[in-house]
């Protein structure tokens, strides 16, 4: 269809789509590991750790009978984790058809042969879609209001643009009931570029991942860029291997105030890690997830490259203004 602002808008889109394409090819064509698969991983503590991470979001913010919108679900590793929180309702999206596929058979109880587990306590609807590119409000009419919103691991897929960053927001604000919360982890730009300005290329990482920008987005470019669109290839052993988006969070939190959200904190996740496993109750948590040692903040299971992978990313919590419907 021709496009009235032209050929370059017209491409722009298109690589837009083909990069979105990219990520969700890429997941879905990770197959679901078995149990020991999983345990010889080179980042298994890392899982792990970043599994106690979402653990301590959801405890934290999920109450009991919530109904929880789960962006980017992915194969619905979290899954558990909701239904210890004993939520109400629980809807779950991803882009990944193999991946809703792995979480719809995980829901039915069917992941893991060796551990077939009871059914989940909640019922749950599960659906493949762009959550960054389609308005749901319509598509969810009927599931709204929720009471949390999850978005783990995943936000940073929708900055490619200011239009789907934007669609994002729009949509969890929609999708959300006055003082409902939303959670989620993200890379932390901060960090991100200031390993880049220590680099001597454009790229770095360690044993267990790499990230390399585009010659386009060099440090000099940085400053004078807009805030959307800073590209980069990200490579974690074992997990990942796509393209994703700088974000920078000032211009995150900017934007999510524009869409009635107010920042409840941001933490990198080595000071998440250091606060919240000084709690017993988190303490006890990260002993049966076994990520860090015997739980104690010592990080002797954690491998130092590994430890440098979760400093690259950074949990936030944000509220929706308004008051609950009290009735
Ligand atoms: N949230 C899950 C978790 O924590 O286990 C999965 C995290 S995985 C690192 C990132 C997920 O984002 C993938 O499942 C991917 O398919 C999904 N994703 C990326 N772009 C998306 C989009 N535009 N809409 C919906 N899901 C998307």
């Amino acid at each position: 269809k021709p496009n009235p602002e032209g050929d370059t808008h017209f491409l722009e889109d298109e690589s837009t789509k083909i990069f979105a394409r990219k990520v969700a090819d890429h997941y879905s064509a990770r197959s679901n590991q078995t149990l020991e698969e999983r345990e010889a991983s080179p980042i298994i503590h890392l899982k792990k750790l970043n599994n106690w991470i979402k653990s301590v979001l959801i405890q934290l913010y999920a109450k009991r009978g919530d109904a929880v919108l789960d962006l980017a679900c992915g194969k619905g590793g979290d899954l558990i984790k909701w239904d210890k929180a004993k939520v109400g309702y629980y809807v779950g999206i991803d882009i990944a058809d193999g991946s809703i596929e792995d979480c719809r058979t995980r829901y039915n109880g069917e992941a893991d042969h060796h551990q077939r587990r009871k059914k989940f306590s909640f019922p749950a609807r599960l659906m493949c879609g762009d959550c960054y590119e389609v308005p749901l409000d319509r598509v969810l009419e009927d599931d709204a209001p929720f009471d949390v919103c999850s978005c783990q691991f995943a936000m940073h897929y929708s900055w490619s643009t200011e239009a789907r960053a934007r669609r994002a927001l729009a949509n969890v604000s929609a999708l959300l009931r006055p003082g409902g919360i939303f959670i989620g982890t993200m890379p932390d730009a901060n960090v991100i570029i200031k390993k880049l300005r220590e680099a001597e290329g454009l790229a770095f990482g360690n044993s267990v991942y790499w990230i390399c920008f585009d010659e386009e987005f060099s440090e000099k470019k940085f400053k004078s860029s807009n805030p959307f669109g800073i590209k980069y290839k990200f490579h974690l052993e074992d997990a990942v291997d796509c393209p994703e988006w700088i974000v920078p969070f000032h211009v995150f939190k900017a934007l999510a105030e524009e869409y009635d959200f107010e920042l409840v904190f941001v933490k990198n996740n080595h000071i998440f890690v250091d606060e919240y496993m000084k709690k017993p109750e988190f303490i006890e948590l990260m002993k049966r997830l076994g990520a860090l040692g015997d739980g104690n903040q010592d990080r002797s299971t954690l491998s130092p490259d590994e430890w440098e992978v979760a400093y690259l990313y950074l949990a936030f919590v944000l509220r929706k203004r308004g008051q609950p419907d009290q009735t």
